[in-house]
Order: structure tokens, then C-alpha cells, then sequence
């Protein structure tokens, strides 16, 4: 009796740990979120653990409950499913696989573990895991590695792939592969005037109404703000570059809507590169088309340019000179010569033009009309500028100290530095620190200074008469000023251009120009200095049509500093 009731406790205990571990089996599947089919091969029983109700809404009670899972999959991934929902079929142990249920909306993980005994399937687990989540996230990652999310084009990166397996295989083939540029006119002023939405959403109107032009043989990617890159493989007929900017000309000569109600025009340019005659790859292909777009803005709204050659030398030049440009600015690599400018009449000399040189590391000398411009494009103009101020007034203050000279100093300044809000400041504590007038200095501006902002640039042309600085049109007759618009401004002296000097003599229609440029120019109270002046027949003309006064080789070259202090030693003696 004792016997049996011991072993009967025993049993009792050992049910209890069994209820308990079943208990915790129970446990750890429900709350795992997981699905877990459990196959018995012996007793060809099947039952279901975990979280199966949230995935399915039928039971699956026996083995052939597993075929209504295999038909819930998507078609294409029926045939795989099959061999991993049965493995023992081919005798494997393990096998997994993701799988899209479309009536479900879910992606599911499948693994399935077989054990055998004497060769033959015993048990089978299969776990079933919900990747929904986490397979959205990698598409996401993914779009992000090949689209640009505000536009829906491609990305640089996959633009760039794709490209350069077009190239790959146009190598073989013979092939023509076409990059295009495609570049927005003025967009930051859209931007700055709507604001940074209807920018974007701008960008986005016209990248998607680039996108209708993707199709197997053309891809198209938003690059930044306002730069799409096209690429067409085998550009011809229907496929031609010519027709695919005529149509994009097309479209945006109708205005886009942005915040709903803003109508905005835009005008657009492209550059295009060819491989092979352009480049041998994609990047270089890209390059390519991005500085012929350049090319084709200066030609006006709605341009295309193709590539040549000549202009990547340009480029490449330009690149070299921007380089130098910045070592010159730190290692004090320019000097400043000075030309005389004389009174026609009694040939005294009214001053002297500061004009830069910059000598580069042989010792050769290279012309502002190089260099200046591009100091302009990189913003390299600021500190030169600023040197070209103190160096000429610095050097002013000694001849005026030194040969008590009347004459005045005139600087050129470009529409950039003259923009700055601190130009007029640093200008008059230059002249402070030197302790010169200011009304015996001369600023030459050309009509670029003038072109985007007149009213802001004529107040600040005001305040600087108002100190008694002189102000000079340079180049005047090269730019867009007609001669009634210099009635409102407050200049004290017109340049007349040199190409007008160039052809005065032979050219009667140039002879009349330039004599009511003069004439116009007296009646409005301003001085008239005639520059490039070469020859003594123009020098004479000039005198006779009462031209005030005359810069030009025939009375002097630009010179170094010491020249003209000897010019005014020779003159303060009476020479
Ligand atoms: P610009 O202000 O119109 O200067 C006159 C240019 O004509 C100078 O060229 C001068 O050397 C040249 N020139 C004067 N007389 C004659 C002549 O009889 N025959 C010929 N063939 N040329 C003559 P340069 O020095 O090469 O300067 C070119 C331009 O570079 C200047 O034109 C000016 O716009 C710009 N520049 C020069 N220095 C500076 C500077 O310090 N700052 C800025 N922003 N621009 C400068
Ligand atoms: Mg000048
Ligand atoms: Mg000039």
C-alpha cells in the first residue's frame, strides 16, 4: 500500500513538473508572437502553438490543413513554399524562406526543422514569423538608396549605375548613350520670392512631369535644387534629344501652379555629352553636359548646348587659374600699375587708373581681363578688391605727401565687392587711415554694378557723393545703358569704351555716336574720358570734339608705382 502510494505521489509529482514545463512551453509560444506548427509523423498528428489566430482564420488540425497555407501564398512563391512546408519530401533537415500572402497584406517567415529516426521523418517543427515591418523598412532603405524622395526620380548613385551599364554594354554594341543637364533659370529667385514650399513643390511639378519621359531606353534622375540629369541610350527618332527638349521647351512655356494658386512661369537650359565623342564614362559624361549647360545660359532662356571639346579645355583652364588664384591671394602675388589720364587741352595730368597685375610664380605677368572674372564667379574678388583699395590709397597718400600732386586716383571696382554692405565703411576707414580726401578719389563702376538692383545701388552711389567721392562709368557704350538713362544717375564721369576709340577715325556712324556722347554727356554736367587712345589722329579728334580727357598707350601704358612717382617728380620740377 505504501508502495503504490508512494508511486503513485511520484507519478502526481512528475505530472505536476510536466503540467508546469507544458505550461511554460504554452507560455513562451503565445507570447512569442510567433506561429508554431508542431507534426508528429508517428501518430500523424498535428497540432498548432503560438500565435497562429493572428495570422490565419482557419484551424489547421490535421497534416492536410498544411496544402490551405500553400494556397493562400502568392503564386510565384508556391512552388518554394512547397519544399520548405515539406522538407522530409526531399530529405532535408532545415529550410527557410519569406513569402507575400496577399490576402493577408503580410510578408511571413517560414522555417521548417525535420527530425528523422532510421532514416524515416519523426518529428517537424515549422515557426512562422510576421516580417511585414521589417521588409517595409528595407524597401524603404532600398527606395532611398535609388530614388529621390521628392521627385520620385532616380538618385545620383542609381542614375550613375545605370548609366554606366548602358556605357558597358554601348561599348560592344556601338552604341550613342546621351546625358542631358537640365538646369531651372533663376530658381533661387523663385525660391527666395515664393519661399522654400512652392520651391520644392515646383521642383517636384517639373520632376514629375520629367518622369512621363522614363522608359526603357531613358532615365532621369533629380540631382539637386533645380538639376535633372536625362539619359537617353541610342538617341534617334522618337528617342532624339532634339525632340525631347522641344517638348520640355513646350511645357514650360505654359506656367506651373504652386500652392495651389501661384502661377509660375520658369525657362529652363540644357547641356548635352555624348559618349563616346564626349567622355569614356559616366561621370565624366555628367561633367560633361553640366558645363555645357553653363555654356547654354549664357545664351539666353530655353537654350540646349552640345558638347565640344574646346569648351572642357575652357573648363579645365578655369579650374587651374581659380587654384592659382587662391595661393596668389595668400602668398601676396599682385601689384598694381597705374596709367595716366591727361587733360586733352592742356595735357596736365588729371590722374592716375589703378590696374591690377597678377605675377604668377615664372614671373609672367597675367591680365585682370583673365583673371578678374573668374575671381568674380568664386568670390575671390572680395579680399582682392579690398587689397587694390588700401594698396592704391597707400601709395595715393605717399605721392601726395611726397610731390604734393593734385591729381586723382582712380579705382575699378566690381559689382560684387560694390554690393558688399560693408564696402562703403572699409572704404572710408581706408581713407581715414591714410588721411586722403575722399574727393580726390574716383570709383569705376560699369553698368553690370547697375543691372539687378538700380534703386539700391543709386542710393549707395549717393551716399558715397556724399563724402565727396567721385564716381566713373566705365566702359561706357559696351552695356546695355542707353544715353537718356544717365540722366538719373549720380555720376561725375563718363569712360568712353575703347572700341569706339578703335574705329572713331574711319567710321562715320562711330563719329556721330561718340560726338553726342560727349555733347549729351557736357549738357548733364558730367567729364568725359576717352580710353584706348592710340594714335595722334584720335587724340586730335578727341581735343576737336571737346572730349575732356584721354587715357591711352599714345600718352602712357599702365606702370609700375615707381614710374609714376617719377612722372611726378619730372612734373612737381617743371619739367
Ligand atoms: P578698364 O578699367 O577699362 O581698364 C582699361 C584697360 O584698357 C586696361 O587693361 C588698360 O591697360 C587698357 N588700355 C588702356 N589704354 C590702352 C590703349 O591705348 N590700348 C590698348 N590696347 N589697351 C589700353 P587691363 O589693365 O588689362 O585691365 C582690363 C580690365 O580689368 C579693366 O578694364 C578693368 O575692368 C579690369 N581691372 C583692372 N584692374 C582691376 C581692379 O583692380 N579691380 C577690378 N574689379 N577690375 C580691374
Ligand atoms: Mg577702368
Ligand atoms: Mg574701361
Amino acid at each position: 500500500m505504501n508502495d503504490l502510494q508512494f508511486q503513485l505521489d511520484m507519478v502526481r509529482a512528475l505530472n505536476q513538473q510536466l503540467n508546469n514545463k507544458e505550461k511554460m512551453y504554452q507560455l513562451v509560444c503565445s507570447t512569442s508572437q510567433n506561429a508554431f506548427l508542431y507534426i508528429d509523423f508517428k501518430k500523424n498528428k498535428l497540432d498548432v502553438l503560438g500565435n497562429w489566430k493572428g495570422f490565419f482564420d482557419f484551424q489547421a488540425e490535421a497534416l492536410g490543413d498544411m496544402v490551405k497555407l500553400l494556397d493562400l501564398a502568392e503564386d510565384r512563391d508556391k512552388s518554394e513554399l512547397r519544399q520548405v512546408l515539406f522538407p522530409e519530401k526531399s530529405g532535408e533537415e532545415n529550410k527557410v524562406m519569406e513569402c507575400y500572402f496577399p490576402s493577408l497584406k503580410k510578408w511571413l517567415e517560414f522555417e521548417a526543422t525535420v527530425q528523422y529516426e532510421g532514416g524515416a521523418p519523426a518529428e517537424k517543427v515549422l515557426r512562422i514569423r510576421d516580417i511585414t515591418k521589417f521588409k517595409k523598412q528595407n524597401e524603404e532603405l532600398r527606395y532611398m538608396a535609388y530614388y529621390d524622395v521628392l521627385t520620385g526620380l532616380y538618385n545620383r548613385n542609381y542614375f550613375v549605375r545605370i548609366l554606366s551599364e548602358w556605357i558597358r554594354e554601348a561599348q560592344d554594341s556601338g552604341e550613342i548613350v546621351a546625358v542631358m543637364c537640365v538646369d531651372i533659370d533663376n530658381f533661387k529667385k523663385i525660391n527666395d520670392g515664393l519661399g522654400l514650399v512652392a520651391g520644392d513643390e515646383l521642383i517636384q511639378a517639373f520632376g514629375l512631369f520629367l518622369k512621363e519621359f522614363m522608359d526603357e531606353r531613358t532615365i532621369i534622375a533629380h540631382v539637386t535644387d533645380d538639376t535633372y540629369y536625362i539619359a537617353v541610350r541610342n538617341p534617334v527618332g522618337s528617342h532624339s534629344i532634339e525632340k525631347l527638349f522641344g517638348k520640355i521647351v513646350q511645357r514650360v512655356n505654359e506656367p506651373f501652379y504652386v500652392m495651389g494658386k501661384h502661377e509660375v512661369s520658369i525657362s529652363v537650359c540644357a547641356g548635352v555629352a555624348e559618349f563616346p565623342e564626349a567622355a569614356g564614362n559616366s561621370l565624366e559624361l555628367i561633367n560633361c553636359s553640366e558645363i555645357v549647360m553653363f555654356r547654354a545660359k549664357e545664351h539666353g532662356p530655353n537654350s540646349m548646348k552640345y558638347f565640344e571639346p574646346p569648351i572642357f579645355q575652357d573648363f579645365i583652364d578655369n579650374i587651374n587659374i581659380e587654384n592659382k588664384l587662391k595661393e596668389a591671394v595668400n602668398m601676396n602675388r599682385f601689384l598694381l600699375y597705374y596709367q595716366p589720364q591727361y587733360d586733352s587741352k592742356s595735357q596736365k595730368l588729371r590722374g592716375v587708373e589703378a590696374l591690377i597685375r597678377w605675377q604668377d610664380d615664372s614671373g609672367k605677368m597675367i591680365s585682370p581681363g583673365v583673371f578678374i572674372p573668374i575671381a568674380e564667379k568664386n568670390g575671390m574678388i572680395v579680399p582682392i578688391g579690398t587689397w587694390v583699395l588700401e594698396e592704391g590709397i597707400r601709395k595715393y597718400a605717399a605721392w601726395r605727401e611726397n610731390y604734393n600732386c593734385d591729381m586723382v586716383l582712380s579705382l575699378n571696382i566690381s559689382a560684387i565687392q560694390y554690393k558688399r554692405p560693408d564696402f562703403v565703411s572699409n572704404l572710408l576707414e581706408i581713407l581715414e587711415k591714410y588721411r586722403v580726401n575722399p574727393k580726390d578719389i574716383e570709383l569705376e563702376i560699369t553698368e553690370s554694378v547697375l543691372i539687378d538692383d538700380f534703386e539700391q545701388v543709386v542710393s549707395k552711389l549717393r551716399i558715397l557723393k556724399e563724402y565727396g567721392i567721385k564716381i566713373s562709368l566705365d566702359d561706357f557704350g559696351t552695356g546695355y545703358s542707353s544715353l537718356s538713362y544717365l540722366k538719373g544717375l549720380p555720376i561725375d564721369t563718363l569712360k568712353i569704351d575703347k572700341s569706339f576709340i578703335d574705329t572713331v577715325i574711319q567710321d562715320e556712324s562711330t563719329q556721330v555716336i561718340t560726338e553726342s556722347i560727349v555733347s549729351m554727356v557736357k549738357k548733364l554736367g558730367f567729364e568725359t574720358v576717352a580710353e584706348g587712345v592710340e594714335t595722334e589722329e584720335q587724340y586730335e579728334y578727341l581735343k576737336k570734339i571737346e572730349c575732356d580727357n584721354i587715357q591711352g598707350f599714345l600718352l602712357g601704358k599702365p606702370m609700375p608705382a615707381e614710374e609714376i612717382a617719377g612722372l611726378l617728380k619730372q612734373r612737381s620740377a617743371g619739367v
